[in-house]
């Protein structure tokens, strides 16, 4: 899923910052389930900047409204009707930024903000925990690595690992983080692959990753 935090009220103060009508807009899907922008975390967020704007002397009017999804044009619509009766004139998305992007777009006479960081593709490791675990390049070749992503996973990225800084099973750039290499080596052993890892690999093809500009995926054997 995508992992975002929100931003710190101060910075989304300065933000509001001429606004006195707002809705702030969440999502039930991955920021829901990282903690970040959930219904709860809206009712949350809303509050606090309530009070903060209150104790500036200027009150702000919040609305709180959460979106089954903010990445699908569709549920964006449903802002519509508040959007037109109610005179926002600006809206905070608690949504990863694919949400605001799509409402600036849908939107074109209202402010529209980020109450997120959009951090990375990532797993829960334990309770408000949560790691990277993808880069989307665009081409997945973990199955060379026994399913472990060194792209991601490596703090240089290395494709031909470890580096002579691995110590303890341990990376030495975020010693509390495991050396991917360390994690690839022994689950390649286990399978009995370990002669793989000796193979020169050619380098890797990175047009399918961003730098290329926007990516799209497109099914044409699932469009009309
Ligand atoms: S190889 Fe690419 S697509 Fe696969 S996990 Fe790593 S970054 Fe993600
Ligand atoms: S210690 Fe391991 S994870 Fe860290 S940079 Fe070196 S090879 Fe990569």
């Amino acid at each position: 899923m995508i992992i975002a935090e929100r931003k710190p009220i101060k910075e989304l103060l300065e933000m509001l910052a001429g606004h006195d009508k707002v809705l702030l807009v969440g999502c039930k899907g991955c920021v829901t389930v990282c903690n970040a922008g959930g219904v709860k975390e809206v009712g949350v967020l809303a509050s606090a900047l309530r009070i903060a704007r209150r104790r500036q002397g200027r009150p702000i009017e919040i609305d709180e409204m959460t979106l089954d999804r903010q990445c699908e044009p569709e549920f964006i619509s449903w802002l519509e009707e508040p959007i037109r009766e109610k005179g926002y004139t600006a809206i905070m998305s608690a949504a990863c930024s694919v949400g605001p992007q799509y409402i600036a777009e849908r939107f074109d006479k209202v402010a529209v903000m980020p109450a997120l960081n959009t951090k990375f593709i990532g797993g829960t490791l334990e309770h408000e925990v949560w790691a990277e675990f993808c880069r989307a390049c665009g081409n997945c070749g973990i199955h060379n690595f026994g399913g472990l992503c060194p792209i991601t996973r490596c703090s240089k990225g290395l494709l031909h690992g470890p580096c002579a800084g691995s110590s303890g099973g341990k990376c030495e750039v975020r010693p509390e983080v495991d050396c991917i290499w360390h994690l690839i080596y022994t689950r390649m052993k286990n399978l009995g692959q370990v002669e793989k890892l000796k193979a020169l690999k050619p380098a890797k093809d990175w047009s399918s990753y961003w730098s290329g500009g926007v990516r799209r995926v497109v099914r044409e054997d699932l469009t009309l």
